[in-house]
């Protein structure tokens, strides 16, 4: 493993120092230490800029006249008056936030509202609020699956979900993605005496639905817990989009654990687990990424309720974001790209070279619109992807425009002439 993967690596910079110079320069401020403890750090940024693997942070404009599609506001909601107005009256009733972990003073009735209407969504019975979808997965694995016992988890899995095995300390398979038989495979093998088994419920860099109900099946007859993380599910897949689990007929079973984020559909910040009470129970008891963190900010916690509000009002913005992820994939496949199938709101560009992804990704914006970008380590080497997100409230004219711009981008960057 190099430096470049591995940031903990060692790098040889000791050896390549001046061997005639002293280790330390004396200075009036004091000892100054000759070797630059973050060199390490500089070396390994050159390193990743040559792989085009450097990121950086470019501060969006409030006014910028993007066509953007490569933020997670599915239903259009983000910006929604009536989600505005969800967060100002939060925070006027309980202030800029929790002022403690849930289990001290951060558990408002705002939280305990949204945990019950949230459930009731998605067919569960109970639900916890953490302060991302991200922790929500941390809480809930590492609850249900310690030392000694086993996690099976897909190979497509979000990166919180690989945190959280890791976190677990549990023995880990990682399985193909998609596959309950390697799944059974893997449960038929297992020495542990308890297992959990986790997969996205939508994968995100290419929208691809899992094999719900098969997993759930093979998990029944092992006797296993079937964690499902519908980031990618809520308000957007099923009816009314009460997501992928509630379509497949499993939200309401008691073997069945959901982690959902509150930052894509509902157009907010924020996560949580969704379950049997005695699930919710354990995760409050045993969830450390629950119990030392402080609860979600009564802003985010309103803005999520008007937004669950508004897409219970109605029940078509789910199937028009869908409708549009579908057109956005034709757009792309009418400009010469290959495009994903989506189940849900996201379709997929493969490029392969990261390099050439992010000048793709550049060329779009040059042309007003904003794309996703997904290359090591979100992705595999070799898979570098452009993503394209629908959102319920694109027009025609917009449609028109990424397949203009996705002409020219593929001719341009890949050298390509569309067909
Ligand atoms: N799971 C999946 C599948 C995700 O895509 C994300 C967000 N990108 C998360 C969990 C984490 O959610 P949050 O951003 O709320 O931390």
């Amino acid at each position: 493993m190099t430096a470049l993967s591995d940031p903990t690596a060692q790098t040889d910079r000791v050896a390549a120092t001046d061997p005639g110079k002293q280790p330390h320069d004396q200075s009036e401020q004091g000892v100054v230490p000759a070797l630059d403890p973050l060199a390490r750090l500089q070396e390994i940024a050159v390193r990743r800029r040559a792989a085009g693997l450097r990121r950086t942070l470019t501060p969006r404009q409030a006014d910028d006249a993007v066509l953007d599609l490569a933020s997670n506001d599915y239903l259009g909601l983000m910006r929604d008056p009536r989600v505005i107005e969800g967060a100002i009256a939060a925070v006027r009733t309980w202030g800029g936030g929790a002022t403690g972990s849930r289990l001290v003073t951060g558990s408002t009735q705002a939280h305990h509202d949204l945990e019950q209407e949230l459930a009731d969504h998605v067919g569960a019975e109970a639900g916890l609020v953490l302060s991302s979808g991200y922790l929500a997965n941390l809480a809930a694995i590492t609850s249900l699956a310690g030392p000694g016992d086993l996690v099976v988890s897909d190979a497509q899995n979000h990166a919180s979900i690989i945190d959280a095995c890791r976190l677990s300390r549990a023995d880990v398979v990682v399985v193909p993605t998609c596959s309950p038989a390697a799944v059974d495979a893997a449960l038929s093998a297992r020495t542990q005496a308890h297992a959990v088994v986790v997969t996205d419920a939508v994968f995100s860099v290419d929208g691809a639905l899992a094999p719900l109900a098969e997993l759930a099946r093979v998990c029944a007859r092992h006797g296993t817990i079937l964690v499902i993380d519908e980031a990618h599910g809520l308000g957007v897949v099923g009816d009314d989009g009460r997501g992928a689990a509630h379509l497949a007929g499993l939200a309401w079973r008691r073997d069945i654990v959901l982690t959902v984020t509150l930052s894509k559909a509902l157009g907010s910040q924020g996560g949580a687990v969704l379950g049997a009470q005695d699930v919710i129970d354990h995760v409050v008891d045993a969830g450390r990424a629950f119990i030392f963190d402080t609860g979600l900010a009564p802003a985010a916690v309103g803005a999520a309720h008007a937004a669950l509000d508004a897409l219970r009002a109605d029940p078509t913005l789910p199937r028009r974001t869908r409708q549009r992820a579908l057109d956005l994939a034709a757009a792309a496949r009418d400009a010469g790209w290959k495009a994903s199938e989506p189940a849900s709101a996201v379709t997929s560009l493969p490029v392969g070279d990261p390099a050439l992804a992010v000048a793709a990704a550049a060329a779009c914006l040059a042309r007003g619109l904003r794309v996703g970008c997904f290359r090591p380590p979100s992705v595999p080497d070799g898979i570098s992807r452009l993503r394209l997100t629908a959102r319920a409230d694109l027009s025609d004219a917009d449609l028109d425009q990424v397949r203009a711009v996705l002409t020219e981008v593929r001719r341009e960057i890949l050298g390509e002439v569309a067909p």
